[in-house]
């Protein structure tokens, strides 16, 4: 590609773009789905982000990242944010941003914590927290275009009042296969105890590695480093295990 095309597809992508608040959903109690309106979007693929500035009157502007919960649809974009008690940026998106609220949102980015149609081998997908995001829109991204490659998800959080998209999830999709996995508390009658993960949750939720999957970890730093080396640990190729740190 002319140098001059790359810098024209990246001028874009590093543009701010003013987006409308269209419409918000409660995805927990402390986390809420933006859906987003941005004109002359240029798409996205499942599992990239995008930044987000905001802009105070006196001039202060702040940025953070978030994932893009949504399949690639025109000009709408869904960005579910997990509230951060102490945080600077997360209680604004999700208490204060109403509908019709405007932000700056550039993007998308990423290129390599991305599932694209044509990709025909299993897939497993390991989230903790707010680490569903971006695997979500991956999920979305398979059953809108009918895919029936093998999805499988191991979903790590602290209890089910945590758990995002829990009714969508719950009505699944062929060929996606998936389980909890609680921290501190679990739904009655729960068979495995409340706890981390450990390498015997993903030997027995995950593929083996001979199948050749590729493994997509996202979530907070210290949970994505654990999940990422056990998985190297039980065999799997460290080239095919794509990571996402939330911080
Ligand atoms: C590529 C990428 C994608 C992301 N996607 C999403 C997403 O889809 N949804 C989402 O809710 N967040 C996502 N994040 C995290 C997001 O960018 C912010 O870090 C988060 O919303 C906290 O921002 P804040 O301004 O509220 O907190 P800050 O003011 O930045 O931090 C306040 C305190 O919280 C701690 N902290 C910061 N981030 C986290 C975190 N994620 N978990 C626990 N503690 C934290 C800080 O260490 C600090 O002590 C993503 C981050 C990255 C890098």
């Amino acid at each position: 590609m002319a140098r001059a095309a790359i810098q024209g597809r990246l001028g874009d992508r590093l543009r701010w773009r003013t987006a409308e608040v269209e419409d918000r959903r409660t995805e927990s109690g402390t986390a809420t789905t933006l859906v987003l309106s941005v004109p002359d979007w240029p798409g996205h693929l499942a599992g990239q982000h995008v930044d987000v500035r905001l802009t105070a009157e006196d001039g202060y502007s702040t940025q953070r990242s978030y994932s893009i919960a949504s399949v690639p649809d025109g000009e709408h974009l869904e960005l579910t944010v997990q509230r951060i008690e102490d945080g600077e940026v997360s209680p604004y998106l999700v208490d204060t941003l109403l509908v019709g609220g405007l932000v700056e949102i550039r993007g998308p980015v990423g290129g390599w914590f991305v599932w694209q149609p044509e990709q025909a081998e299993p897939v497993l997908l390991v989230a903790g927290g707010s680490g569903i995001v971006p695997l979500m829109s991956m999920i979305r991204t398979r059953s809108s275009i009918g895919s029936r490659v093998p999805f499988r998800l191991l979903y790590s959080v602290r209890d089910p009042a945590d758990r995002l998209y829990a009714d969508e999830l719950r009505k699944g999709s062929p060929g996606l296969d998936m389980t909890y996995v609680y921290t501190r508390v679990t739904p009655d009658g729960w068979p495995r105890p409340a706890g981390r993960v450990e390498p015997d949750d993903l030997a027995r939720h995950g593929w083996p590695p001979d199948f050749e999957p590729t493994c997509y970890v996202c979530g907070p730093t210290g949970f994505v480093e654990k999940a990422a080396a056990y998985l190297v640990l039980l065999g799997h190729s460290p080239d095919r295990v794509r990571t996402e740190r939330f911080g």
